[in-house]
């Protein structure tokens, strides 16, 4: 009897030519999930199989699994040979000693002598006489026992169903480039992302010596945690404190945010098509602070001139935002004090709605270009 993880992938995403593809993909991010884990990978009939691990590593191989999009549920099973006793001792193995249960069997191979109605009937009384405690519910039972008796000569029996991560392989759907502060809310956007099957890189600005060194490490640690959800990602830090020095010396404090926000989108704009992204993603949440107004969306939106802005958090309360913090394992790491370089120079009265007229005019006592230019030669980049 040997213990099997089933992986199951929703069939919706996968129809038509695209098929082959979305499964490759599949299979190479499963690969990457485990890893440095003893294991086998088979894809059979629309599913996959986890064998040859190692017993104790089973929750360690589950919890890596629980991070792979394009999972749909995944089961805990013993495979054994089909031959009705070894089918029984693995259904006796899996099924609760009391309450209620069903058997339900599918039979691949046509060739053995019962059918599915029948080793259905065959387990269950045989369960039945072994645990007294145990009754048979078919209508709504706390336990099912499933039986897949398959076309290789082997059956799998199980009785869970476990929820995964949704959405489709990471890889099928492009290359986004995220602004990733060290706050609770980009994290959250780049993972929501990732899910519909798009590969993520994150850029960061900071102002060091403005800010800390500790700030650089939390969104390396931030960065880390998406990277286990979008099989591997790219860091990239830039400064960008001479910049903000020059807001600071030539203009108009009230626009220090706004005019950062367009520096941010140009240079991120710039990163991106240098490093093949087709979209810039950001945390940024309808009305939450003063700087994501519509209008404040609109002046960083405009600078942008050749990709889509993606704001997968637009419409999300800052509550439903923490929730799916928390779910992807960011939160604690989120909510450690920092100084984000937004809060250099900070004023105490930003401007809630810039008018383009003003942001231009304040924009044009800078040298744009040679800006970006400069703060584009600090850029680092660490592959995570
Ligand atoms: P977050 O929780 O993601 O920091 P926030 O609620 O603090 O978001 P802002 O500080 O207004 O909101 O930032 C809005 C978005 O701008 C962020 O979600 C992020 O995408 C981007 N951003 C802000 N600061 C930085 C930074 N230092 N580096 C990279 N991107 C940033
Ligand atoms: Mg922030």
């Amino acid at each position: 009897m040997e213990k099997v993880i089933i992986i199951r992938y929703s069939e919706i995403h996968l129809k038509g030519k695209n098929r082959g593809y979305f499964e490759r993909v599949f299979g190479i991010n499963l690969e990457k999930a485990l890893k440095g884990i003893r294991h086998e990978i088979r894809r059979r009939s629309g599913r996959y199989l986890v064998e040859c691990f190692d017993d104790s590593q089973t929750d360690y191989i589950l919890e890596r699994l629980n991070k792979v999009f394009g999972i749909h549920s995944m089961s805990v099973a013993l495979k054994v040979p089909t031959d009705m006793d070894e089918i029984f001792a693995a259904a006796q193995a899996v099924c609760s000693r009391s309450g209620t249960f069903k058997v339900e069997t599918h039979r691949a191979d046509k060739s053995f002598f019962l059918n599915s109605m029948e080793i259905s009937a065959e387990i269950g009384g045989r369960l039945l006489s072994a645990n007294k405690n145990l009754k048979v519910d078919v209508h709504s039972p706390q336990s099912v026992i499933n039986i897949d008796v398959r076309e290789d000569g082997t059956t799998l029996v199980f009785n869970d169903f476990f929820k995964g991560a949704g959405g489709m392989p990471v890889g099928t759907a492009g290359k986004g480039l995220l602004l990733l502060s060290g706050g609770i809310d980009s994290p959250v956007a780049g993972h929501m992302i990732a899910k519909r099957g798009m590969n993520i890189e994150c850029i960061h600005f900071h102002s060091y010596p403005y800010t800390n060194l500790q700030a650089r490490d939390k969104v390396i640690e931030l960065a880390k945690v998406l990277s286990g959800y979008s099989c591997g990602t790219r860091l990239h830090i830039i400064s960008v404190t001479r910049i903000q020095e020059e807001i600071h010396k030539s203009c108009n404090g009230e626009y220090m945010v706004t005019l950062l926000r367009r520096f941010m989108m140009r240079i991120a704009e710039k990163l991106a098509l240098k490093v093949g992204a087709q979209c810039i993603i950001t945390g940024e949440s309808l009305g939450q602070v003063a700087s994501q107004t519509i209008e404040g969306m609109t002046s960083s939106n405009s600078v942008v001139k050749k990709l889509p802005v993606l704001r997968p958090l637009c419409g999300f309360d800052k509550d439903e935002i923490i929730e799916r913090s928390r779910a992807m394992g960011a939160f604690e790491i989120s909510i450690q004090p920092y100084e984000d370089c937004c809060t250099v120079f900070l004023p105490k009265h930003p401007v809630i709605k810039p008018s383009p007229e003003e942001v231009m005019k304040e924009e044009s006592k800078l040298d744009v270009e040679s800006l970006i230019d400069e703060a584009f030669k600090t850029r680092e980049t660490l592959d995570l």
